[in-house]
């Protein structure tokens, strides 16, 4: 049996996006007030960086699990299930 890294299992998934219509969606004004910034390091997909200060998020490749909402202090993020269809589809595991 061939033992696969996290890395490996992660690529065997599949993205079905709905272009143009995010699920996670930032609120920058409150972003600015956040110093922690966990969700930079918190997202399993590291999926979250920053560009000239502000928080962006490559919303297509999103695993979700909601970590991101769950550590977000100030209430930025607000994230919901892709509409029926979308998402990610588990191939591993
Ligand atoms: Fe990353 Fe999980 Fe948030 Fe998706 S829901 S962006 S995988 S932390």
């Amino acid at each position: 049996m061939i033992k696969l890294t996290v890395v490996e299992k992660l690529a065997l998934n599949k993205f079905n996006v709905q272009e143009g219509m995010p699920h996670i969606k930032i609120e920058h004004e409150k972003c600015q007030k956040c110093f922690e910034r966990f969700c930079l390091y918190v997202c399993p997909a590291e999926l979250y960086s920053q560009q000239e200060g502000k928080i962006i998020v490559e919303w297509a490749g999103c695993l979700e699990c909601g970590t991101c909402m769950q550590t977000c202090q100030l209430g930025a993020i607000k994230w919901t299930y892709p509409q029926g269809g979308f998402g990610i589809i588990y191939r591993y595991g």
